[in-house]
């Protein structure tokens, strides 16, 4: 496996692949991989001649307050993890690569990044955005692998591709969970041993609102109170938003059709810690 970290030298590599008919996918992480990076690079490798794999902690998606100085970071094991899972270049690129001095775009996506993650982090998704944009016209893919963990970011980056006529399909890959439900995450880390066991509270709450969705309640209030009262039996968790939407177009009405799949997402604080997870139904 190869390192990069300019993006010079990882545009010349794509060219000179794309040259030569390669098919490039491409999994972009902030690093700290768990099995779930492991699992998108495995859906890459079936399907790519090169896989690249980016990590890069982007300071443009985290707002002041937020984690970014203290998000976790471990280059050596992540090139292990990497590169057993099929990864043919890890592109580790610095912020300076990434944002040059004077650096003045931003892709700003509309509607799908209103709701959820964009009440709490209003200026969340516009970073993503614009670094996943920069790393796909660095790494120029044919596929890119995304995680459904990140439902609302899945549903932004599909936007931008689609409403910019990006040349590339994005692949959503499941959520991979630990074996008591909770969704794998680098920032499961920061849970105190206490904490860890509470937060196996948003799994349960997705389990028993897919089972009152099966059997036939649609009303999105009952669903949004059974996912709350679950949460809130365990204490020391605030809920920052606990919802049932159309897993299509995130609008939510009171009464969903016998039709529609709904997504169920949850944010939460376990004190200092912010998890996310979904389900759709
Ligand atoms: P991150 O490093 O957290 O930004 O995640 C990088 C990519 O891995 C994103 O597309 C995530 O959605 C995906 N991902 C994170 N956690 C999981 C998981 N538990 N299962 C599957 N994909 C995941």
């Amino acid at each position: 496996m190869q390192n990069i970290t300019s993006a010079q030298a990882m545009q010349r590599l794509v060219l000179a692949a794309r040259r030569k008919g390669q098919r490039i996918g491409v999994v972009p992480t902030m690093g700290f991989l768990h099995e779930g990076h492991a699992s998108l690079i495995r859906e890459a490798r079936v399907v790519s001649d090169t896989v690249i794999t980016t990590i890069f902690v982007n300071p443009l998606q985290f707002a002041p307050n937020e984690d970014f100085t203290r998000y976790p970071r471990d280059l050596e094991r992540d090139t292990r993890l990497a590169e057993s899972a099929g990864c043919d270049v890890l592109f580790t690129p610095t912020p300076e690569e990434i944002y040059p001095h004077g650096f003045q775009t931003t892709i700003s996506v509309g509607g799908v990044t209103e709701p959820f993650e964009g009440v709490f982090r209003p200026t969340h998704f516009d970073g993503v955005a614009t670094v996943v944009a920069k790393l796909f016209h660095l790494t120029q893919p044919d596929k890119a692998f995304f995680g459904q963990k990140d439902y609302q970011q899945c549903m932004v980056v599909k936007k931008m591709v689609s409403d910019l006529a990006m040349p590339l399909e994005i692949v959503i890959c499941p959520t991979l969970r630990e074996t008591d439900g909770l969704a794998m995450s680098s920032r499961n880390v920061y849970l105190s041993a206490e904490d860890r066991q509470k937060a196996t509270v948003l799994f349960q709450a997705l389990q028993v609102a897919k089972t009152l969705i099966q059997s036939g309640e649609r009303r999105r209030m009952v669903l949004e109170e059974a996912l709350k009262t679950i949460i809130l039996r365990q204490s020391g968790i605030t809920i920052d938003y606990a919802a049932a939407a159309d897993s299509e177009t995130l609008a939510q009405p009171d009464e969903f059709s016998s039709e529609q799949a709904v997504v169920l997402l949850l944010a939460v604080r376990l004190g200092t810690t912010r998890l996310i997870d979904n389900l759709v139904v």
